[in-house]
């Protein structure tokens, strides 16, 4: 758990504004949901949270760290993105044990952890499975599990179920929702839809052309869109 503080942030591409002067403070185990039309600057501002891009002005805390500078090795992030992105040549329990190794934990650690997010994804029986063998639910359930099994402070979520029919997308929020209060960790979770956002969210942020033009809990926003 980790709060996040973003200081007039800012990302430029040279005349474009893909984010302008964004300020908040998103709190220690909290799920905020970035909600705005595409090209509103979204996920320019969660790839800057993940140190994937570089701001061109402002600042960005995680915890009492300033990381504005730091890569995203160096940062207690993790991110799911919205092609899940899985290793195919790797079984299931061997993608999400992934992170684990590259941070130099011991092998039957590594297993024991990795089998424990997978039943937390409701994935357990998966784990000796080739990965393209799963639905999308179920890829986005182990990719949730990779990204989780490192315990990040922070975990940054880029249109996870933008892929899924919207059936399974309804679903899987309510799992996330779940999965969120059973973790204890900062979500932060980008999506375009306002019907996910209110579903998921402790408080919404809404941007528009690389604003965040409003930020408050679901019923203060729905109230004063
Ligand atoms: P969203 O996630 O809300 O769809 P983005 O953050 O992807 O929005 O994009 C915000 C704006 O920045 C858009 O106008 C987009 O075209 C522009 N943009 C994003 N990435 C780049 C880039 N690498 N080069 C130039 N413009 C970019
Ligand atoms: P999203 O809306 O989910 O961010 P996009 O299709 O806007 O997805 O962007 C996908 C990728 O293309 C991102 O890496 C983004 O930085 C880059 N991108 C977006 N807009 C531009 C642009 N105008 N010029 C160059 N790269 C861009």
């Amino acid at each position: 758990m980790s709060e996040i503080t973003l200081a007039e942030l800012e990302k430029r591409y040279g005349d474009t504004f893909a984010v302008e002067d964004v300020s908040v403070t998103i709190e220690d185990g909290e799920l905020l949901c970035l909600l705005g039309p595409s090209g509103s600057g979204k996920s320019t501002t969660l790839r800057m949270i993940a140190g994937l891009e570089t701001p061109t002005d402002g600042e960005i805390r995680i915890g009492d760290d300033d990381v504005t500078d730091r890569p995203a090795y160096e940062r207690t992030t993790s991110t799911v993105f919205q092609d899940w992105a899985l290793f195919p040549h790797k079984t299931v329990l061997e993608n999400v044990a992934f992170g684990l190794k590259m941070r130099d934990v011991a092998k039957d650690e590594r297993r024991e952890r990795a089998r424990e997010m997978l039943d937390r994804v409701e994935m357990g029986g998966y784990g000796d499975q080739d990965p393209t063998n799963l639905s999308g639910g179920q890829k986005q359930r182990v990719a949730l599990a990779r990204s989780l099994a490192v315990e990040p402070d922070v975990l940054l979520l880029d249109e996870p179920l933008s892929n899924l029919d919207k059936r399974l997308s309804e679903d899987m929020q309510i799992e996330l929702r779940e999965i969120h209060e059973d973790v204890e960790t900062t979500f932060v979770h980008v999506t375009h839809d306002q019907d996910e956002a209110f579903t998921l969210a402790d408080r919404i942020g809404i941007m528009a052309d690389g604003e965040l033009v409003q930020v408050g809990a679901p019923d203060e926003v729905y109230e004063n869109p």
